[in-house]
């Protein structure tokens, strides 16, 4: 995009430059159809988390899939996917704390009342409030009060300090509450699946008898939110659940496979060239740091036979054992990264091929939007 040497609907996959960041449009609506074939029956919402996709494009996609709204992790994300797109069903899963957030988050609800967010402190929900009084806005923000069910990110422990939470909240003018989100991270990646299912009941409990209790002192709890990749099939079951945040199903990693499995596949490839050739059963390719992330281990070759090896932030290392035809210099190969959502911070745009034909280039927008 952008350049002279642009691609162009309709070109092959060979008319990219590399590195660059490819996806398998069968695959991920496989994916898309598979989450909602499953999930929807079970009578929950699916609002997917568009920390992995940051693209308003996809989010619509998911929208015309099935899916009620969008999360995103950062109010930063939310201007860029609504500029980008005008895809404003979001909600912010980040509490939103100090003045310039606050302000920012005031402006964006002045233009968006869709946009909702959590809470997890009585000083963090009184600022808000603060801020919208002196802003005109009549019409209270939404928010969801964030409960902490063993991650021990953000979330206001269960039990009297979040019952007098949502006291608090509930007495500010310009703040509704409507519902609870407590959202299992530690969970996602349990590889023992049996386990990986017994603790996220144990979290369903907190999150679903917290609910309650709101209900019990008078609060209107319409929505409870939970649950990623490796848990909103169980979650999803769970009676008092009203929604879902899945957010890396839709392109998967190696880390998510290793650690629930295949049911979803890796749609999104990191396309790189054979820069060098470093000895008879070694290359050198054009990944580096820059282009695959290393916090959940390294990334793989597609092609199994090849084995990665990082060689800084440009540069990465292909090796194998076996004799006869290896890579050679200008071969292309596909990596399949080890963690998406950062992986894909690092790539302006998607293209998206099926049977090798580029169809579709969507902007990653909220790329960077980290605040
Ligand atoms: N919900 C919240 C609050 C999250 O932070 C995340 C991911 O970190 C998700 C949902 C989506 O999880 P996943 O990408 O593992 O499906
Ligand atoms: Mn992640």
């Amino acid at each position: 995009m952008g350049h002279a040497c642009a691609p162009r609907i309709g070109d092959g996959l060979s008319s990219l430059d590399t590195p660059s960041m490819i996806v398998d449009l069968d695959l991920m609506e496989a994916n898309i159809k598979k989450l909602m074939s499953k999930l929807l029956p079970m009578g929950v919402h699916i609002r997917p988390h568009l920390k992995t996709t940051k693209s308003g494009i996809l989010a619509q996609k998911l929208v015309a899939a099935g899916a009620k709204g969008g999360c995103v992790a950062k109010l930063s994300e939310a201007e860029a996917i609504i500029a980008a797109s005008g895809f404003d069903d979001l909600l912010i899963t980040c509490e939103i704390i100090g003045p310039v957030k606050v302000r920012r988050l005031v402006e964006l609800y002045r233009k968006h009342r869709s946009i909702r967010t959590v809470v997890d402190s009585e000083v963090g929900a009184s600022a808000i409030n603060d801020a919208l009084a002196g802003s005109g806005i009549e019409e209270p923000i939404k928010v969801l009060i964030d409960l902490d069910v063993g991650l021990h990110r953000t979330g206001v422990a269960p039990g009297e300090s979040a019952l007098a939470l949502a006291r608090h909240v509930a007495g500010l003018k310009y703040l509704k509450m409507i519902g609870v989100q407590g959202y299992e991270g530690h969970l996602q990646h349990v590889h023992d699946r049996a386990l990986r299912e017994r603790e996220c009941r144990a979290s369903m409990k907190i999150l679903t008898e917290t609910a309650e209790a709101f209900r019990q002192a008078g609060h209107d709890i319409q929505v409870v939110t939970t649950g990623g990749t490796g848990t909103a099939e169980f979650c999803a079951t769970v009676p008092g659940v009203t929604e879902v945040q899945p957010g890396s199903f839709i392109f998967m990693d190696t880390d998510y496979r290793n650690a629930v499995g295949t049911f979803y596949s890796n749609s999104l490839t990191i396309l790189a060239t054979v820069l060098s050739k470093q000895g008879p059963r070694a290359v050198t390719i054009d990944t580096g740091l820059k282009s695959l992330t290393t916090d959940s281990g390294l990334a793989e070759c597609k092609d199994a036979r090849y084995q990665y090896g990082v060689l800084g932030d440009e540069h990465g290392s292909l090796t194998w054992e076996h004799d006869g035809p290896g890579l050679e210099v200008g071969d292309r190969v596909e990596m399949i990264p080890s963690h998406i959502d950062p992986t894909i911070n690092l790539f302006d745009v998607y293209y998206a091929y099926r049977r090798g034909v580029i169809e579709e280039c969507w902007p990653v927008d909220s790329r960077g939007k980290v605040q």
